[in-house]
């Protein structure tokens, strides 16, 4: 069976070298919606808890909320680097407290510091469940990702590897020691 939860994510980008109006920049509210598949945990009845992955997607993907989302070829980046360096803004700021957990990989890399995401590929909603998918593989049993942004909409199924030891009192995830980081539920080896 499969858990699943939305999130809002606003976000300003453009294609850049696209023959269209999508190439000024501009912004969206997307919605992005995970799906994670799994067997039923009977010790909850869940797949998996909607908040824990909530908290464990959005610790990640709040580097795109209220974030600017460039190509890494875009002249508009060091144009916009440089007008952040020179207004003091570039590394921080005392009010930029929504920050994610910086990451780096082959599709993207976020600067927190200054609310930006630099992509290899333009950012459409094909590239956002590209990304997506690339940085929460690992952390959740993904089976689907939805993206919506204005007209635009794209999804992918994707085939999860294997099933997740879950806590049977709360359901999230099992350490690596078969310990439940939550309540602390020891698994019988
Ligand atoms: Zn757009
Ligand atoms: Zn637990």
């Amino acid at each position: 069976m499969r858990s699943m939860t939305t999130f809002d994510i606003q976000y300003a980008h453009r294609f850049y070298r696209f023959k269209g109006e999508a190439q000024y920049l501009h912004g969206h509210t997307g919605i992005l919606t995970i799906e994670v598949e799994d067997t039923v945990n009977p010790g909850v009845n869940m797949v998996f808890p909607c908040n824990e992955i909530q908290k464990t997607a959005w610790a990640v993907l709040k580097n795109f909320d209220h974030a600017l989302i460039l190509r890494e070829d875009d002249p508009l980046l060091p144009a916009i680097l440089d007008v952040y360096e020179k207004q003091g803004i570039r590394n921080g700021a005392p009010t930029n407290t929504m920050k994610g957990v910086a990451f780096s990989n082959e599709l993207c890399t976020a600067y927190p510091d200054c609310r930006l995401v630099v992509t290899k590929e333009t950012m459409t909603v094909e590239g956002m469940i590209k990304m997506v998918h690339a940085l929460l593989k690992d952390k959740l049993n993904i089976a689907k990702i939805t993206f919506t942004s204005g007209a635009n909409a794209a999804s992918q199924e994707f085939q999860p590897e294997g099933t997740m030891d879950r806590c049977p009192l709360c359901g999230i995830a099992l350490d690596e020691n078969g310990v439940c980081p939550k309540c602390g539920y020891r698994k019988n080896k």
